[in-house]
């Protein structure tokens, strides 16, 4: 049996192996894809403190993991498949047989919330992208819309500015709710055009996407735009599928925890993205991944 064992290796989990392996636990981390979590999908993290020169996702998660590996703690790239959480025991089932471990730190995140519009699952990967980062490239010169008014959503929409023709901002609202400065950012491009007051009805096309249905809240109007792409930026959902009927969640699905990141199951912890947290950032992933490996070297 195991001292500690870590599900996800985004900021959270990678900042509780750290404490966890310095505090002289024994330790494994379980990464189903990459390192890093979703910040790989950023192309500047402007506000992690230390790091002025805003590097990007990618850089970020890969140092992260470097201070990691450099105290020995390797992550095993493999998908925790089933979670048996109780006060006495703790079963991991991956795809090669289980590990029991006497806590367990959850750090599975989050992932794009998806829109609901008409089309969305017919164009999804085909037209449809809910990571700039990751697919702007296919969109150079072209026209795309960010969908959603968020900081995530504004980003977006500047990175892309210097990839393709026109980026529609199409928002619900009649004022973004991005950072001030990540507004003055877009108002400075000419390519970014903010569709205010609007929703998307549907996702049309043929073989792939090809524009999509507006509605203008205020007139009821509806008409369609030509675009090539759209990118969804609408918020995100907690990774709670392996755990749901074990412990107890906030009414938005996230884990409740008390202040050292417990659940209501004892010798089990959330960090980061999934728990019940005011503020989804990778300060507070990290200090949450922290706050939690402390306590459970506790337990051990
Ligand atoms: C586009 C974008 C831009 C952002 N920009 C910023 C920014 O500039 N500054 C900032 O502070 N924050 C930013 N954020 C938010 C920040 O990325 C998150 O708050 C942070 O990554 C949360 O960390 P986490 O470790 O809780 O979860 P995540 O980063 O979601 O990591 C969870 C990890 O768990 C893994 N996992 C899930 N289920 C399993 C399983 N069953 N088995 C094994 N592994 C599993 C996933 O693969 C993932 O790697 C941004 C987010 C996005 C999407």
């Amino acid at each position: 049996m195991i001292d500690i064992a870590i599900v996800g290796g985004g900021p959270a989990g990678l900042n509780a192996g750290l404490y966890a392996k310095r505090g002289g636990a024994s330790v494994r981390l379980f990464e189903e894809m990459f390192t890093g979590g979703q910040i790989v999908k950023t192309h500047r993290v402007d506000n992690y403190l230390g790091f002025s020169d805003g590097p990007d996702g990618y850089t970020l998660g890969a140092a992260f993991e470097q201070h990691i590996s450099k105290l020995g703690l390797e992550p095993d790239y493999t998908p925790v498949l089933k979670l048996e959480l109780s006060d006495n025991r703790k079963v991991l089932t991956l795809p090669d047989g289980q590990v029991e471990a006497k806590t367990v730190i959850l750090c599975m995140g989050a992932s794009p919330r998806l829109l609901g519009a008409k089309g969305e699952d017919i164009y999804s990967g085909n037209g449809i992208s809910y990571c700039a980062t990751c697919d702007g490239a296919f969109y150079r010169d072209k026209t795309v819309a960010v969908i959603g008014g968020g900081d995530t959503a504004v980003s977006d929409a500047v990175y892309l500015s210097a990839l393709c023709k026109k980026v529609y901002i199409i928002h619900r609202r009649d004022a973004l709710r991005a950072s001030e400065l990540l507004q003055q950012s877009a108002f400075s491009k000419p390519n970014i055009e903010v569709v205010w007051n609007t929703t998307v009805e549907e996702f049309v096309g043929e073989q792939s996407l090809s524009g999509i249905t507006l509605k203008d809240k205020l007139t009821g109007e509806i008409r369609t735009l030509n675009i090539d792409g759209a990118f969804v930026a609408v918020g995100i959902v907690p990774r709670t599928e392996l755990i749901a009927d074990q412990l107890a969640l906030a009414d938005d699905g996230s884990i409740e925890t008390d202040k050292y990141m417990e659940t209501s199951v004892k010798g089990v912890f959330a960090a980061g993205d999934i728990r019940n947290t005011p503020l989804r950032q990778v300060i507070t992933a990290c200090a949450d991944g922290a706050v939690a490996a402390s306590r459970a070297l506790e337990l051990c």
